[in-house]
């Protein structure tokens, strides 16, 4: 067993599937996400914000056994309709990153204005709101940019900003970061750390030992398809190195 692996579940969209458009695989259906959620709770797990993660990982104490984080890429405006309701019926904690020039407007990384798959996202009012509920609030840049593919100093630029305006959003200088598309390289992880974001999330990369490298903590993906069964294997310590397994037996 691992003693530095927490599982860190990683969502992006809460909505029936109807509304699922084009990216199926970042969503996860009400009913399925609420299933979830309640399985969380019925087991004894504690969700943590990722300050609380950094903070243990950083000072090598052992993370309690049952922590889990919940978080959400892109905040979109169905995790306050969908997502919210159910996180407060649990008293769980989520971490939302945001894409913080594109608070209460689209998805336009994804889809021009206009567009049928286009997907609103969250507003300042109900960022306040769910903050208020004790909802954590973290970077996925100004405008969700490729990180990797972008030039230095607007990269730094947007680090800031979406800093700055996270600072003024959720009242606290902790601010941790999320790679969009999951892209990153050493040299953006020390971008993120010199602009004093306390953690950097990954999506499928980064050691299996999260206390190795804090800007690069690899999650859990939670799909449609996810039965609850898959779900709760996700959560295990063992799941990590189990899926490593199967990965490379697949590949050989
Ligand atoms: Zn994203």
């Amino acid at each position: 067993m691992n003693p530095s692996w927490v599982p860190i579940l990683c969502y992006h969209r809460v909505c029936p599937e109807s509304d699922f458009g084009k990216f199926r695989s970042l969503c996860v259906t009400p009913q399925k996400f609420r299933a979830q959620m309640r399985l969380l709770k019925n087991l004894g797990y504690t969700a943590l914000s990722l300050q609380n993660i950094a903070a243990y990982l950083k000072l090598q104490k052992n993370i309690p056994s049952k922590s889990v984080a919940v978080t959400f890429d892109d905040g979109y405006l169905d995790n306050y309709t969908h997502a919210f309701p159910v996180l407060k019926e649990f008293g769980i904690t989520a971490n939302i990153f945001l894409v913080t020039d594109l608070i209460g407007k689209t998805n336009v990384w994804d889809f021009p204005v206009g567009a049928i798959h286009e997907s609103p996202l969250l507003t300042e009012d109900q960022i306040k709101e769910m903050r208020d509920a004790g909802v954590v609030f973290g970077s996925h840049t100004a405008n969700h940019i490729d990180v990797t593919q972008s030039d230095p100093d607007n990269v730094k630029e947007e680090l800031d900003r979406s800093r700055d305006r996270l600072e003024e959003l959720t009242w606290r200088k902790d601010i941790a970061f999320c790679y969009p598309y999951g892209r990153l390289d050493s040299g953006i992880k020390r971008g993120v750390r010199e602009a004093g974001y306390v953690c950097g999330l990954a999506t499928d990369s980064g050691p299996l030992n999260q206390e190795a490298d804090l800007f690069e903590l690899r999650r859990v993906q939670v799909f449609p398809s996810t039965s609850l069964f898959g779900f709760w294997k996700k959560i295990q310590p063992w799941y990590p190195n189990w899926a490593e397994f199967q990965k490379r037996f697949k590949k050989s």
